[in-house]
């Protein structure tokens, strides 16, 4: 065989994969697939075994083929590539498409499904369950016409979503600050100003010229002591895109917005779902609107006092009333005076070799695997490791690669993903691999690569991710691992894991200074940890502010009186805001995670996984953070299970119980503040 790409036998050829083999490979597999679904679908008497498990033997053959492809575009990016990668996006969007609607295939699980006197287990009852749900939230089932309307509406939502985004896109280059007086650049740091500086000369003009990029943003709101130039990022940066600002009404997202939502609802009454909101909730853990609501104000009642007792203390602080822009300076400084805790201080405690056998001790005392490295498997750069992981009796469970600096041509941020999905079918059998991704700092000449305590924690959490997708034991592709995984519960392992990284004994292993090799301080360790809860109400707050928001827009749009973002916007702020707001802010205007991107009525999931893993790992603090049968129990219930049963189930026969959110208050000290009776506005409410 010359293409790597079709290459199924052993682990991926990446030296020898070429951009000139992506399309043929990805064209050759989808219609080797095609060909073989077509005949799936004329069988007469459908079973398990004749549909269901060619089905996902086919899942996991294009699966097997792109998952390279896609990695080495997010990580050795070329023109070539991303060319060849991008000529495939239709072709595999366009099979999705034809296998979610086909009708045959539909009726085949169904009758599969209501089958008389065949024995399904659970987890195959499970795997049509999902594929049946997944047939009808396609459109398979709706009349001609109204099939015909959802594909159109389907087709135009995404192309509102991106034109959302150019708008921010453009509106975001399209202003920068002009500074002539050094004065207002004070407290910025030196790469900042030089930066502008440079920016200035090529533009022909004297002094310093500031962008409103996100890291330039962030760094302006944080140390610069010009109250000033803060307002001024702050406005542009909160009015992106809106009939507000600098660029008013130039790029404004308002009518956008109001046609994203209105074929949101289109979509989900052609299904029959009330609104948007509940049609999302089909897919997720969750199961009503009123459970999220719940959910949210719960959280609301019980962090707010918290929040105002933590933004009265910062007033006091500073002694002044504090405006929108001023709050995240002079948090920054209270956290610094408080803690004396700098990231940049602890990197020479966390060289990553240390890390990572801390990391792999943790898990091994944990779920008793056995974590080594092997060598001389071929990789796409000569920096990535690869490693076994094996349970205690030395049977193999799956392996995965670590790519873990940063280099040019490298998407940023962290990630992991499926390299090979486990299975276990007629066809064969294959054992998991994961593809953990990270962008640190690459060592120097003399020394390794050290991580901050940010960094840490990104490493546990994405290892958490690896351990759901390598420790899995079920069989089918398309529920092992992390593949259908509620989404508002896949962070589970991942929120869990990052704990570790905050546990006084693990912070004893995993650090070691890279001269000395002595493990960070005791003092330091402790104040290192105390930094965890600093101001956990007041992002408690505004996280839940941007949920509630997301939720409720998506729940009570109607074709009549439209979206109201704003009018909703404002009472949402109204219950939960604890900073003031300008009247001005137009924060939804460039709210791309639920206007653009995939959290639409979903933001309440970075809570909602929150809460599920603070409280399993409560378990874990009240019989030891260790306890060898806690985590057979977390492991049995949880991380082994993958799609195979419903979330909530697993959750329950891990703790005996449903999810508590106070593991998660407690977790961030937010139970531990006496509640006072302060309200920045001086309304004064009872706690
Ligand atoms: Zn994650």
């Amino acid at each position: 065989m010359d293409n790597p790409l079709l290459d199924r036998d052993a682990l991926p050829q990446f030296m020898r994969i070429r951009p000139e083999h992506v399309e043929p490979a990805v064209r050759e597999q989808l219609s080797e697939n095609r060909a073989r679904i077509g005949e799936l679908a004329t069988l007469t008497a459908p079973t398990f075994a004749t549909v269901v498990e060619p089905l996902e033997e086919l899942h996991h053959r294009i699966a097997r083929t792109w998952s390279p492809v896609s990695h080495l575009n997010a990580v050795v990016n070329s023109e070539a590539l991303r060319a060849g990668y991008n000529a495939c996006l239709p072709l595999l969007s366009a099979y999705q498409t034809d296998l979610a609607q086909s009708e045959p295939l539909y009726r085949a699980y169904h009758t599969i499904a209501e089958q008389e006197g065949v024995e399904l287990g659970p987890v195959q009852r499970r795997l049509i369950e999902h594929a049946v749900r997944d047939f009808r939230l396609a459109g398979v089932g709706l009349p001609p016409e109204r099939k015909e309307r959802f594909k159109t509406a389907m087709l135009e939502l995404a192309q509102l979503q991106a034109k959302f985004e150019e708008n921010v896109l453009d509106a975001t280059n399209a202003w920068s600050r002009h500074v002539t007086d050094a004065d207002e650049l004070r407290g910025l740091n030196e790469m900042l100003i030089e930066q502008a500086r440079r920016r200035a000369a090529e533009q022909d003009v004297a002094g310093w010229v500031l962008r409103l990029d996100q890291p330039t943003y962030v760094a302006v709101v944080t140390d610069a002591e010009s109250a000033a130039l803060r307002r001024a990022f702050y406005e542009a940066w909160s009015t992106r895109a809106s009939d507000r600002g600098p660029s008013a009404g130039r790029w404004d997202n308002t009518a956008v917005m109001e046609e994203i939502l209105k074929r949101r609802h289109e979509v989900a009454r052609l299904l029959d779902f009330p609104n948007y909101a509940q049609y999302a909730l089909a897919t997720r853990m969750a199961h009503s609107v009123d459970q999220v609501l719940g959910f949210l104000h719960e959280l609301a009642a019980a962090a707010r006092a918290a929040a105002q007792a933590e933004f009265a203390e910062l007033e006091a602080f500073a002694a002044r009333k504090l405006e929108a822009w001023d709050v995240g300076f002079y948090a920054e400084r209270l956290q610094r005076e408080r803690f004396r805790v700098s990231q940049e201080e602890l990197r020479p405690y966390f060289p990553l070799p240390r890390v990572l056998e801390g990391l792999f001790e943790v898990a091994e005392r944990l779920f008793g695997v056995r974590i080594r490295e092997r060598a001389g498997v071929p990789v796409w750069h000569p920096d990535v490791r690869f490693f076994e992981i094996a349970a205690a009796s030395g049977e193999p469970l799956g392996s995965f690669y670590l790519d873990a600096y940063a280099r040019p041509n490298k998407r940023s941020g962290a990630w992991m993903d499926e390299c090979i999905g486990r299975k276990r079918l007629a066809a064969g059998s294959a054992l998991p691999v994961a593809y953990l991704v990270c962008n640190f700092l690459p060592p120097g000449a003399e020394r390794p690569a050290l991580l901050t305590h940010d960094d840490v924690v990104t490493l546990f959490h994405e290892f958490g991710h690896g351990l759901h997708h390598l420790l899995t034991r079920v069989d089918y592709p398309s529920i092992a691992g992390i593949n259908g995984v509620a989404w508002d519960a896949v962070e589970l392992p991942s929120q869990f894991l990052e704990n570790y990284a905050w546990d006084a004994q693990v912070l004893q292993r995993i650090s070691g200074h890279f001269a000395t090799a002595a493990p960070l301080p005791p003092d330091q360790q402790q104040r290192l940890i105390a930094t965890r809860s600093f101001h956990a109400g007041l992002s408690m707050m505004r996280q839940l502010e941007f949920a509630l928001f997301d939720f409720r827009i998506h729940t009570e749009y109607t074709p009549e009186r439209g979206g109201r973002i704003l009018e909703i916007l404002r009472e949402v702020r109204h219950e939960v805001a604890v900073v003031p707001v300008p009247e001005w802010n137009r924060f939804p205007n460039s709210f791309g995670h639920i206007f653009a991107g995939g959290y639409a009525a979903g933001y309440y999931s970075y809570k909602w996984a929150e809460v599920l893993a603070a409280d399993a790992f409560a378990a874990f603090e009240e019989a030891g953070v260790f306890d060898r049968s806690t985590a057979q129990r977390f492991l049995d219930a949880i991380l082994s299970r993958g799609g195979s049963r419903d979330a909530l189930e697993a959750f329950i026969e891990f703790r005996g119980r449903r999810p508590d959110v106070r593991a998660l208050l407690k977790q961030h000290g937010i139970e531990r503040v006496a509640p006072k009776q302060y309200d920045a506005d001086g309304a004064g409410e009872p706690a």
